[in-house]
């Protein structure tokens, strides 16, 4: 038999498989915080183990277990990076949260898409490549801590560490049931601006410097400028949003502090470093307008704007294998929030956002995923796989 064939045979046989390893992974609690991937991490072990698949755990803190497989040895490397941790439960399920539930086809529970229905596909398509094909290339099936928190302790740390070092990744967490290829990511700066004024008494504001007053001129200042914005044909233009404001005690007393938290999304080509230094800018001509105004910025955020090229054999791979499988076309796209696969293009990984699934349901009550898209995300995986790497 055809390769393509079999591995498509072989993935629809194993369809109860798929269910029962992403029911398993639900009941594993790991919501973040605490995490404790360990427990999802278990269950993928014992998974990876009944199809004599290598793997190995790294934990950056105690229970925050990192756990890769390996399929295939040499050539060029794919990653395939689930996520263990998930977002709290929440209130208001209609269905248990931990406790599996299928109706109509779909299947309920915390992680369902983001992103254990996607783990549990790619484990799948890793034992599909074990039983069914003798790659060239490596596969490296991660299931990665802390992503919901920033991957501190995930897959910027196995990157930090040189644990991990892939030509390629597919990150299946934007959902987009296979319709939409992540290509280009906006860049992201979260910066304090800190107001230094001087107290006084509310009956006698001339005698302070009202740290607010001035908080307010410069931020109608930043609001005025306008965003520095270069054309690109998938990322909409810079955005900056005034998120938290604080400041002052009591309404007789003349503050003498006060912060504003801005949060700038730019694009390929900007840096946030350009964006700290026209607030800096700003903060000065303030300050020259106001003789005792003085302004601090603090960078509590810094990620940078990445894309890759559009050119590379993986998209069109994903492309061509999705077309075929699936009858639509996955296009091009770029995201204005921040995923993991920046953390890998930024470091020379070819690296894109492709899923199954509607993102619209991850982080919410009920959330479901299709089990028929989760056994076609297998099989396309599983294709690519091949395809990209190559088998002896
Ligand atoms: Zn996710």
């Amino acid at each position: 038999m055809e390769l393509e064939t079999l591995i498509g045979h072989w993935i629809e046989k194993r369809r109860p498989l798929l269910v029962e390893l992403l029911s398993d992974l639900i009941r594993a609690r790991t919501e973040n915080p605490p995490g404790n991937e360990a427990e999802a991490a278990k269950v993928l072990a014992a998974f990876f183990d009944r199809f004599e698949i290598p793997h190995e755990s790294f934990a950056a803190a105690p229970g925050r277990t990192n756990l890769i497989g390996r399929v295939g040895s040499g050539g060029k490397t794919l990653l395939l990076p689930g996520h263990l941790d998930t977002v709290p439960a929440g209130d208001g399920w209609s269905y248990p949260p931990f406790e599996p539930t299928i109706v109509d086809g779909r299947m309920y529970g915390r992680g369902a898409i983001d992103d254990k229905g996607p783990m549990a596909a790619i484990a799948l398509a890793g034992a599909c490549l074990r039983e069914c094909a003798d790659l060239t290339g490596t596969v490296l099936l991660a299931g990665v801590a802390d992503e919901e928190t920033g991957s501190a302790l995930g897959l910027e740390w196995l990157m930090q560490q040189k644990l991990i070092r892939p030509d390629y990744a597919i990150v299946p967490d934007i959902g987009g049931e296979m319709e939409e290829i992540d290509v280009a990511e906006k860049g992201l700066l979260h910066v304090k601006v800190i107001s230094h004024g001087r107290q006084a008494h509310g009956s006698t504001p001339h005698r302070g410097v009202n740290a607010i007053w001035n908080l307010i001129a410069l931020l109608e200042r930043v609001r005025a400028a306008g965003l520095p914005a270069v054309p690109h044909d998938l990322l909409s233009p810079p955005t900056c949003n005034l998120g938290m404001i604080n400041g002052g005690h009591a309404p007789n007393v003349v503050p003498g502090i006060a912060s504003a938290v801005l949060d700038f999304r730019f694009l390929p080509g900007q840096t946030a470093e350009q964006y700290l230094a026209c607030l800096r800018e700003l903060a000065d001509a303030t300050a020259r307008d106001l003789p005792e105004a003085r302004f601090e910025m603090e960078t509590l955020s810094a990620l940078p704007a990445t894309e890759v090229a559009r050119d590379n054999p993986l998209v069109r791979i994903i492309q061509e294998t999705t077309l075929a499988a699936t009858g639509r076309p996955a296009s091009l796209m770029g995201m204005s929030g921040a995923t993991v696969t920046k953390q890998l293009v930024s470091r020379g990984v070819v690296a894109v956002g492709f899923s199954a699934g509607d993102v619209k349901l991850a982080h919410m009550t009920d959330e479901y995923v299709e089990l028929e898209e989760l056994v076609q995300f297998a099989r396309v995986i599983t294709l690519v796989a091949v395809r990209l790497l190559g088998t002896k």
